[in-house]
This record gives structure tokens, sequence and C-alpha cells, in this order.
């Protein structure tokens, strides 16, 4: 047989497990644990801000942050314009203008990609739409400008990312077969410290470089 449900009345429960000490007693814990706090921010045990610049949050490696379009081996993109990235953005937020490749093998090449990345909602869809790993994203976070038109990233920009020495890679798809292939590293330039910045950005030119051999797929 079926037993009978037990119903719990929360606030029958509680009128029973009130007491005088509770009632006296609840709101000295409370002060405590808001005295012991303030004691470690006064002592500096704790930190309640962060000192940015100088210093950042480290932000995990799946963080979607400012794009990243990927290049072949030979430098050109990985973009055969396909349009899923921009189909399944909910922002309306990537142009694509498409060309013919110069390699009969690969049969469209994006002439032009642009993102507004203050549309942008960093979401990542354009990511796991795409068929190629042609846009993988960054950790960069810092995308401010001093112009409307420098808020629309192009192909140059969204290829050419000194940046990620500093922020690293962020989501992308497939851990495993984008890390095995995808070589962020920036030239051989010395990095330069700066007062107050934890390191310079510029100075260090990079092209994520995508391969892939056939007779590894
Ligand atoms: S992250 Fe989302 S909103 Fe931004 S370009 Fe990609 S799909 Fe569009
Ligand atoms: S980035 Fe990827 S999804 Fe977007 S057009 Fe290029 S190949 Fe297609």
């Amino acid at each position: 047989m079926k037993k009978p449900s037990k119903t719990i009345n929360v606030a029958e429960r509680a009128k029973q497990e009130a007491s005088l000490a509770k009632e006296l007693l609840s709101p000295l814990v409370g002060l405590g644990l808001t005295f012991n706090r303030m004691v470690d921010n006064l002592s500096g045990k704790v930190s309640a801000t962060i000192s940015y610049p100088e210093e950042r949050r480290s932000y995990s490696d799946r963080f979607r942050g400012a794009h990243i379009l990927t290049a072949r081996a030979d430098g050109s993109p990985r973009c055969v314009a396909c349009y899923m990235c921009a189909t399944a953005c909910p922002a309306d937020c990537i142009y694509i203008e498409p060309g013919e490749h110069p390699d009969p093998q690969i049969e469209k090449v994006a002439t032009r990609f642009d993102i507004d990345m203050l549309r942008c909602v960093f979401c990542g869809f354009c990511v796991e739409a795409c068929p190629e790993e042609a846009i993988i994203m960054s950790r960069q976070t810092e995308i401010c400008e001093y112009s409307r038109e420098g808020t629309i990233w192009g192909m140059e920009r969204l290829m050419r990312r000194p940046e990620l020495a500093e922020f690293g890679v962020g989501f992308r798809p497939n851990d495993e077969l984008v890390e095995s292939r995808l070589s962020v590293a920036p030239k051989d330039k010395p990095r330069i410290k700066m007062p107050g910045r934890v390191t310079l950005k510029e100075d260090v030119e990079m092209i994520p470089n995508v391969t892939f051999d056939p007779h590894k797929d």
C-alpha cells in the first residue's frame, strides 16, 4: 500500500523551533559576521575591490570576449563566407562579403567581414555555428574606442590581434581540435613594461593560425 505523503508546513515548523535565545542571538551572529568582515577589510586581509588595470581577474578559457578570425597557414582567412555565423547571430551584427578563393579546392573566401562590437551581445552563437572554426573568441574584454567607426571591427582587426598576448584565447567549440592546431605565438619582440600597466599591448603582432592536416582528419 502506498504511504501517504507527508506535508511540511514551514510556517508551523518555524513557530515550533522559535525560542527566545534564538531571537536574541540571531542579530548578534549577523553583527559578528559583519564586524569580522570589516576587520578583514581594514587590515587588508581581503580586498573588496580590484585595482584595475594593474590587477585583472583571470577569466575562464571559455570566456566569451572579442572575436578572432583564424587564418590558414598561408595567412589567408579560414572563413569560407558561408553566412552561418551571420544567420545565427541574434544581434544581426555580422556583415560578410564573399569572393572567389584562388585555390580551386576552396569554393569561397570572405573579402569583407565586419563585426559591430557595440551591437554584439557576446553570446558565442557565431562560434558555435561556424563549420570551419574560422571564428573563435578571446578573453579580451577591453574594446573601447574613441569613435563609432572604431567599434566596427573589420577583417584586419579581427585577424591581427596584438592584445591576445595579454588576454589569451577564449571560447571555441572544440578545445581538443583547435588547441592541437591553433598556434598563437607572438613574434619575437621584447615586451615592454610601462608604469601602471601589467603588460604593454602594442608591439606584438599575432595572427592566429589554424592549419588542418587532411591526413589526420
Ligand atoms: S557573439 Fe553573438 S551577438 Fe556577437 S557576433 Fe557572435 S552571434 Fe552575434
Ligand atoms: S566565420 Fe565561419 S560561419 Fe561565418 S561565414 Fe565564415 S566560415 Fe561561415
